[in-house]
């Protein structure tokens, strides 16, 4: 056994095998340390000719928890299955694996959470020579563009759902979009960049594949299956080799029997027929995740109201993906339109809905082979939703629009399948679809004479043991069963002298014997035969309705495609209408900006007791200066503008009274530093790479929400960096751009450029108490408004006014404050509001005249530093390097 489970593990070198011994998945040597450990199981032994070594093994009936450890602790597991009947093997029953569990390529639905998409991608680069890349280092994704190719390509597959996605780009572009699709498992080929999640908490295993399968050649022989003249059918080569050794390795995973049928949905697309919302932008509008920035809930929980897995995952998709095209984007505010407006026709179909069953993921079990009986009853009770759900749509009135018309008219009712199902598959059927019980009485008349042979012989049994004990007068006399041997009639010892001639002892018990009959053993391999025979035959009539159902796999798919949109849109009506939606009126020209009326936060609305609506003016170009005192609102405000956007290019209805929207076609979104605390990355280097990406790679149809940018470094800096990229978005971008500040004096803006206008909040004192009034207003802020809060919550006057008095001679001092001098005077009179707690500035706090001296030599090397020819580490060593030549001197 040793030496078989040796050699499925040495052709799945980079996999751990688990290897089916009866009813456990065992792992030995090595592997069953590694098993014992991650699952938490007892380790033991295991002896044969060969000698002893260490065993351990999980429960097959419960696998998926422990399934669940391996791949979390980032192992691939190969399942080496029983392939040959054990009582049928002579010697060694033949294992083979059957499926590699990775995380990119799970299906089984215990390990996947409902309605969601589990992809597996690869990437690969084509280089023509001149290396280059299309813009700067992205600023979420880490990218070692060392050796960077022109162009990467980029395929995803879903195994689940077979939906594969396929694109190239540049190599950020491309690692955007892996942001965007988060794969749980990325294989690389020759060429790719090394890409990294930019969070490592949802991010993806990265590994190395087989370089041979992202040949052209091979790739193209891979795809032949999938798609007729795949040189055609994708845009660069790199696709075509991505997509190719995707695929492969999609089918090696599930036990390389040849292409997987269902994966017919390959889609080919260009990152820019979407909005780009790069994943700084994902993770600060909180779209799919919370950080806990106020908010208790997402933007996707908040539009959320689907009624199946299918709706759940397309909405998904729908929002990773926002529409730019505005025609496909009005298409979807009428169907939302009228969806909202009819409320029986919108009950009706999620209704209907929640009778769906995750079509999805079924066809892939069935087409993979993997489906069982309860798999095709689900699909039937899915299938038997869909004549309501038309008749509810095409009911009494016609539908008004295009759009739900033709959804209605793509819903198709398989009606032959779902009859086949119906008469051949039982009601409740069991699990296994081996033993019997699948196939529906009266669909096989071969079958029902079978089980009517079986059911005649049992019946016969049952009355056998009236009928002896009147032959023979033994009222004691029963009839029992044992899996050994078999049938058999039981006589207490009292009795045996009454046994008629013709028993035949079987056995002898205690206190009686076991008899047969030579009629009750014909009987019984009569009753045995046939059940086994009816087992085999239900087995092979399932197996066959099976390969029925997986031939309409097309048509299944495109049915689940229109309930899956059916219930996003209807999803988004009720959303609509439970929350006060309004629809937005989309104008796709170049000079519409934004015009919000009365607007909310979806999702801080719904947690704020009262939530103050606000107008938002943004002409397009322009930039909102936006200021306020801390906690006032401003945050809050900016975002609900962008999610308003957002909403809008979903297709969704908007938190708002009025609202006209031009259609944006990238997004992008930069919190300051220490603002971001939560994302766990507080670093000003960050930050600081974040709006590079956005100052390279903005432009006129860009939104861009600035948020505290330079709050992560000192005053000064900060400030001057805050007014130097505002400046630029303003002279260079002419992107859309809301800037939230508290360097108050970037309020001057307004006057020096066209297009910069102030907005503020303030705040009030109402009984005594500061209150935010979380409106907002036209015009710049009090400059002190800080104070002014101090003053309103009441703070003693004397500590007001010397505030008041501080900031004017900062103000006097500030404009030529060099780092040098900021140094020294922030940690003299630590006037420092805004320096990271732990800036260090404290340590040299002492005032001695050796601080000083030592001070000032760090100052100098400081100023020697070449900041932006520096890595991240480079810095934290310098940093660190300072840092202890000033501890090392005290
Ligand atoms: P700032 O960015 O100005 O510091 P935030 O936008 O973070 O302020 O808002 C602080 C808190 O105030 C939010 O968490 C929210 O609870 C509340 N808030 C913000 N805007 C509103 C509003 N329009 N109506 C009601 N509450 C609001
Ligand atoms: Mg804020």
């Amino acid at each position: 056994m040793l030496s078989q489970y040796a050699d499925l593990c040495a052709a799945h070198e980079d996999a751990l095998v688990l290897f089916q011994v009866g009813d456990f998945y065992e792992a030995f040597c090595e592997a069953a340390e590694t098993v014992a450990r991650v699952c938490e199981v007892t380790l033991t032994e295991r002896s044969d000719s060969t000698g002893t070594y260490p065993m351990a093994g999980v429960p097959i009936d419960n696998a998926a928890p422990y399934l669940e450890s391996l791949l979390d602790a980032g192992y691939r597991v190969a399942v080496g299955d029983q392939v040959e009947d054990a009582e049928q093997a002579s010697g060694l029953v033949d294992r083979a694996v059957t499926e590699v569990i990775t995380p990119g390529t799970v299906v089984d639905d215990d390990l996947l959470e409902n309605g969601t998409t589990n992809y597996v991608a690869a990437v690969t680069g084509d280089r023509s020579g001149t290396a280059g890349s299309d813009g700067a280092d992205a600023g979420g994704v880490h990218v070692d563009d060392r050796d960077a190719p022109d162009r990467v390509g980029l395929a995803a597959v879903d195994v689940g759902t077979g939906e594969c996605l396929v694109t190239s780009g540049g190599v950020d572009t491309i690692g955007e979009e892996l942001d965007r699709i988060e794969p749980a498992e990325l294989i690389a080929g020759p060429h790719a960049p090394r890409y990294d999640p930019s969070d490592a908490d949802r991010g993806w295993t990265h590994h190395e594949y087989d370089a041979s399968a992202f040949g052209r050649d091979v790739a193209m022989a891979q795809l032949e299956p999938y798609v007729s003249a795949p040189d055609r059918r994708f845009g660069t080569d790199a696709e075509l080799r991505a997509a190719g050794a995707v695929l492969a390795y999609a089918e090696y995973t599930q036990g390389d029997d040849g292409p997987l049928e269902y994966v017919s949905r390959i889609r080919r697309y260009d990152p820019r027929d979407h909005l780009r919302l790069d994943a700084a932008a994902r993770r600060s509008l909180e779209l799919f995740e919370n950080r806990g920035l106020g908010a208790s809930e997402t933007l996707f929980d908040a539009i959320d109201e689907t009624s199946c897995a299918l709706g759940r995952r397309c909405l998904e998709r729908w929002l990773r993906r926002p529409l730019v095209e505005a025609d496909a984007i009005r298409a979807r505010h009428d169907a939302v339109g009228e969806l909202a407006d009819r409320t029986l026709v919108r009950e009706g179909v999620a209704d209907a809905l929640g009778a769906a069953y995750d079509l999805e993921r079924l066809v892939g079990r069935i087409s993979r082979g993997r489906a069982d009986a309860r798999d095709l009853r689900s699909l039937y009770a899915t299938l038997s939703a869909v004549p309501a759900l038309k008749r509810t749509l095409a009911g009494e009135e016609t539908l008004r629009t295009e759009h739900l018309r033709e959804l209605c008219d793509r819903l198709d009712e398989l009606t032959e399948l779902r009859e086949l199902i119906d008469e051949s598959i039982a009601t409740d059927p069991p699990q296994e679809i081996t033993e019997g019980g699948v196939i529906h009485e009266g669909f096989d008349e071969k079958l029902d004479e079978l089980r009517e042979t079986e059911r005649a012989g049992r019946e016969w049994i049952a009355d056998l043991e009236a009928s002896e004990r009147e032959r023979t007068g033994i009222d004691s006399l029963s009839v029992g069963h044992n899996q050994v041997h078999g049938y058999y009639i039981e006589v207490t010892d009292a009795n045996l002298g009454k046994v008629p001639d013709d028993y035949r002892r079987r056995q002898t018990l205690k206190n009686s014997e076991r008899y047969v009959t030579p009629e009750l053993k014909e009987r019984e391999e009569e009753i045995v035969g046939a059940a086994e025979r009816a087992d085999a035959l239900e087995y092979q009539l399932f197996v066959e309705i099976r390969d029925r159902a997986a031939a309409e796999t097309e048509r299944i798919q495109a049915l689940a495609d229109a309930l899956g949109e059916l219930d996003a849109l209807c999803s988004l009506a009720t959303v609509a209408v439970e929350h006060d939606y309004v629809r937005p009126d989309l104008l796709d020209e170049p000079d519409v900006g934004i015009e919000i009326e009365g607007g909310r936060h979806p999702v801080v609305e719904r947690t704020e007791e009262s939530f103050v609506p606000n107008d938002a003016d943004v002409p397009r170009g322009s930039i909102a200066m936006i200021t306020g005192p801390n906690m006032s609102g401003k945050s809050t405000y900016m975002r609900a503008v962008a999610l308003t956007t957002v909403l809008a290019q979903v297709g969704s209805f908007v938190p708002a009274q009025a609202a006209r929207l031009p259609v944006f076609e990238r997004l992008f979104t930069r919190v300051g530093a220490s603002d971001d605390i939560a994302g766990g990355q507080s670093t000003f280097m960050r930050e600081m790479s974040e709006l590079t990406e956005i100052l390279h790679d903005a432009g006129p149809n860009s939104l861009v929400l600035l948020d505290e940018v330079g709050r992560g470094t000192a005053t000064t800096d900060g400030r001057a960096i805050a007014r130097a990229a505002a400046e630029f978005v303003h002279d260079e971008l002419e992107a859309t751009t809301l800037f939230a500040t508290h360097y108050h004096d970037l309020t001057d803006l307004a006057t020096e450029r066209e297009r910069v206008f102030n907005l503020h909040f303030t705040a009030t004192r109402e009984d005594g108490e500061v209150t935010f009034l979380h409106r907002v207003v036209p015009g710049a802020s009090s400059s002190s408004y800080g104070v002014e809060v101090a003053e309103l919550a009441g703070v003693p006057t004397t500590v007001v006014d010397r505030a008041r008095e501080l900031i004017a001679e900062a103000a006097e001092d500030d404009p030529d404050r060099s780092l040098h001098e900021f140094v020294g005077e922030a940690d003299a009179n630590g006037d420092e509001p805004d320096a990271e707690p732990d800036s260090g500035a404290d340590t040299a706090a002492d005032g001695t005249g050796g601080t000083r001296r030592r001070s000032d030599e760090i100052v100098a090397e400081l100023e020697r530093l070449d900041i932006a020819r520096m890595t991240p580490i480079e810095a934290l060593n310098e940093l660190h390097d300072l840092r202890s030549r000033l501890d090392s001197d005290e």
